[in-house]
């Protein structure tokens, strides 16, 4: 790697990496011939496994019949059929499908919709959205504004309107039982708190992953909680948004991680396993209670050039058709408890993995230097950093976060295509197993625990 040319391409930082050259399955080739296993799912997006042949062959057909239609001058079947395919998913009356290329923009959108409804049923003073610390919902400077993630927000601070945000649900580290009635309500009374000091009339939304992602590593809301956030939004007359781009589309074993509570929001955004990797797609959903007020008054005043193209909504289509035709839900749901398993297994064998969590495929682990405590790995470590590294050389891919802003914490999600198998659970099991093996031998030589 390092012999190569100068990029003029530039992400995060200097560091270059392998070339990828081909994608198949849960597999993937670097142009070297090493052989990876996507344990992560790209970054939890590639849902029905790389190169799907039924997908490519729907885009292919889509690519010889039109790849661009401008929204203003065409509607598209493409975009119809997913609009109609994507509303027939959903809870009763989320109906009114908005595309657009990731998640980012599926939250802007959410976001706009929200203030537009208010302002159409005459409630111009509510703007405030609440969220989520830890939480993480986009990059983009509307989304960043509802981001709990300092590390990521903290630059464009003064560019943003600051948002009210509450703690996220993290009864392990609080010591509670998230099975218990008691603790959903704990950490979901802190929404109605956060309302009242806001002044409920000037509340717009809540949003919430239902299922966290990357910022929290998987995290499962306590009992009860989801379906008391929903209580208290209709008391304050405030709507409640679904960050679904990471969970969407089955990934905890249910088509919408909040199928599995029954709650229904009023807002839903989608995007990543939406169309898993094969084109840049996504969608906000909203209820048609919303949207109906919004045309009336006008019209949605937002947009983006490439939403609804017909090349990404077919291959949307063609995903969502592959999840349904081979049973990848269900998959999800039982290799995602097989696998939990598995990680439950490894936290016997390592004391310095403090927890083990999450839904149907989304799954993570947490490091610690002290169950007990739960304290976390000190920084200097770089544990999730490193861990990553480890398990890329033994050709397992996983992804890592450290979450820092009010608690710090390295958490690895194991997130592997929807199409796994057992013998991929055991491939990506004894992958994980030596490089916590190797981990643990490092962190002894330099006694970080
Ligand atoms: N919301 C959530 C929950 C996410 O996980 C992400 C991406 N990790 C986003 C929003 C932003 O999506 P994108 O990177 O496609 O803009």
């Amino acid at each position: 790697m390092s012999g190569r040319p100068a990029s003029h391409l530039f992400y995060q930082g200097r560091g270059r990496k392998p070339v990828l050259e081909q994608a198949r399955g849960v597999y993937m080739w670097d142009v070297d011939g090493k052989r990876y296993l996507d344990g992560s799912s790209g970054a939890m997006v590639c849902n029905i496994g790389h190169g799907n042949d039924r997908v490519l062959a729907a885009m292919r057909a889509q690519m010889d019949k039109a790849t661009f239609g401008y929204r203003l001058h065409f509607e598209t079947e493409a975009s119809e059929r997913l609009a109609t395919k994507t509303a027939g998913l959903m809870p009763p009356g989320l109906n009114r499908v908005f595309f657009v290329s990731g998640g980012s923009e599926a939250v802007e959108s959410a976001l706009k919709l929200a203030r537009q409804y208010a302002l159409a049923v005459g409630q111009a003073q509510r703007w405030k959205v609440i969220s989520r610390f830890p939480s993480y919902h986009g990059a983009t400077l509307g989304a960043l504004a509802v981001t709990g993630y300092a590390p990521m927000t903290a630059p464009f601070d003064p560019m943003m309107r600051p948002m009210p945000k509450i703690p996220a649900p993290r009864a392990y580290l609080d010591g509670l039982d998230p099975e218990d009635p008691a603790t959903g309500r704990h950490y979901a009374d802190m929404l109605e708190t956060k309302i009242m000091e806001e002044g409920p009339e000037t509340v717009l939304a809540f949003i919430v992953e239902p299922v966290g992602g990357a910022s929290t590593g998987a995290l499962v809301p306590p009992a009860g909680y989801l379906q008391r956030v929903r209580e208290i939004c209709d008391r304050h007359g405030v709507l409640m948004i679904t960050d679904e781009v990471m969970t969407g589309a089955g990934r905890t074993g249910a088509f919408l991680a909040t199928d599995h509570w029954g709650v229904p929001p009023d807002i839903i955004v989608l995007s990543k396993g939406y169309a898993a990797g094969y084109v840049p797609l996504g969608a906000m959903v909203a209820h048609e209670r919303l949207v109906e007020p919004v045309l009336d008054s006008g019209g949605f005043i937002h947009g983006y050039t490439y939403a609804g193209n017909p090349l990404a909504c077919a291959a949307g289509l063609a995903v969502l058709d592959e999840i349904e035709r081979e049973g990848l839900i269900g998959n999800a749901a039982a290799m995602g408890e097989r696998l939990r398993a598995r990680l439950d297994g490894l936290m016997q064998k390592y004391p310095f993995i403090g927890d083990v969590r999450g839904k149907g495929l989304l799954l993570a682990f947490e490091f610690v230097s002290d169950r007990a405590s739960m304290a976390p790995l000190p920084p200097e470590a770089k544990a999730f950093d490193r861990f990553v590294q480890i398990a890329y050389e033994q050709g397992l891919i996983v992804y890592a976060r450290r979450t820092r802003g009010g608690y710090s914490g390295d958490h690895i999600l194991v997130c592997p295509p929807m199409i796994v198998t057992d013998a991929h659970l055991d491939e990506i099991t004894e992958g994980l197993d030596r490089s916590l093996a190797q981990f643990a031998d490092e962190l002894a030589t330099r006694a970080m625990t």
